[in-house]
């Protein structure tokens, strides 16, 4: 809401969110644990994409059960897909947020003794099981203290996370498994649930009841999981401000890291690491433009970007050029930075989600 003329955008980059693959890979889960239900996990914004927009799409393919961070994240699930679908915290509760527990009737994962005391069985509630990540979730000296606290409550589900989910030959696995069934023994009566996108991939052994995948939902295949192809929702493009011809022995960007052996032709790109694109990837990455992968010269600045467009006749000021996509694959882009593509979603997908939605 401004006042005057139009200011223009502030941000030159644009990243379209295909729901329709984020249902289209919710279902992908489906055929892979078919004797479980599939949960959808959207904390982060749904990794950066978009919660309320991935929410309702998730929610329209059949998904019923959501995993957020916070109470203020399942707020704004609870907002977009009405009642009806259980929402779990992951965070659990704290001593100032019982309120938005109440009121979108989201249900916490209790993850130590202190939790499930605040939390004092006044709706429905998760355990969660620490099997080997230490990160969150109760402890094996914890168990038998908790089964005591918890013998009269209904427990909506016992779940624990994988730490090498990404990785299907990993020892751990198998060890998380074993230590997850030996704690779930504690609550007989309680549904099961152990793996993430990583976890559906490794095999039935590790569906249980309910999976929980993110990372699969928004198209990566998981780190160095045999990947499946899954269909690409986030595309990222930005326009070319200038095309340059330049001659042999000139040098580009920053600290003049690449020198032009030949004479070529170059374009900068209304993109840097101001829209959340990692400057790791300067010398690395690549955009795509008119279908070819066009290589990234030099460092990357704050809101520019130098690529090679020799013999591209579609190179003009205006044109688009892909930097994630169905061209520009997101574990591609994430294993040139050097990174996870949760990264490249939460910072980069984020950042330009959040100048798009400021302008
Ligand atoms: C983030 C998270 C998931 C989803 O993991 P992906 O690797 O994105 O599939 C599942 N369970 C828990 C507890 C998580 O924190």
């Amino acid at each position: 809401m401004s006042d005057g003329p139009n200011p223009g955008p502030t941000r030159l980059a644009r990243l379209r969110v295909d729901t329709a693959a984020i249902a289209e890979n919710w279902r992908f889960f489906k055929k892979q644990a078919p004797a479980a239900a599939v949960a959808a996990v959207v904390k982060a914004d749904a990794y950066g994409l978009g919660a309320e927009a991935a929410s309702r799409a998730l929610a329209a393919a059949g998904a019923r059960v959501f995993f957020t961070a916070t109470s203020g994240e399942g707020l704004a699930v609870r907002k977009a897909i009405g009642e009806g679908p259980q929402i779990f915290v992951l965070n659990g509760p704290s001593s100032d947020d019982a309120q938005h527990f109440a009121t979108a009737k989201l249900t916490p994962v209790l993850n130590s003794l202190d939790q499930i005391k605040l939390w004092n069985a006044r709706g429905p509630m998760a355990l969660n099981i620490d099997t080997g990540m230490n990160r969150l979730g109760l402890g094996p000296e914890e168990l038998a203290p908790a089964a005591v606290a918890l013998k009269d409550a209904s427990l909506a589900l016992i779940m624990s996370h994988l730490a090498c989910a990404s990785n299907v030959k990993h020892e751990m696995n198998a060890i998380q498994r074993t230590r997850f069934i030996d704690a779930a023994s504690l609550f007989p009566k309680a549904p099961m649930s152990l793996a993430s996108t990583g976890g559906v991939l490794i095999g039935a052994d590790f569906h249980f009841d309910l999976v929980r995948p993110g990372i699969g939902l928004y198209g990566s295949g998981g780190l160095d999981a045999s990947n499946p192809r899954l269909a690409p929702v986030a595309t990222i493009e930005a326009p070319i401000l200038q095309v340059r011809d330049v001659e042999a022995g000139e040098t580009f960007g920053y600290g003049a890291t690449f020198t032009a052996a030949k004479k070529m032709r170059t374009a900068t790109v209304a993109l840097g690491y101001a829209d959340g694109y990692l400057r790791a990837l300067g010398g690395r990455g690549y955009g795509v433009l008119a279908g070819t992968k066009q290589l990234i010269l030099g460092r990357i600045s704050m809101d520019l970007i130098i690529i090679d467009v020799n013999g591209c006749a579609e190179a003009a000021p205006g044109a688009m050029v892909e930097f994630l996509g169905p061209n520009a694959r997101l574990d591609d882009i994430a294993a040139l930075a050097g990174t996870a593509p949760y990264e490249i979603l939460t910072t980069f997908a984020g950042a330009v989600r959040r100048a798009g939605a400021r302008s």
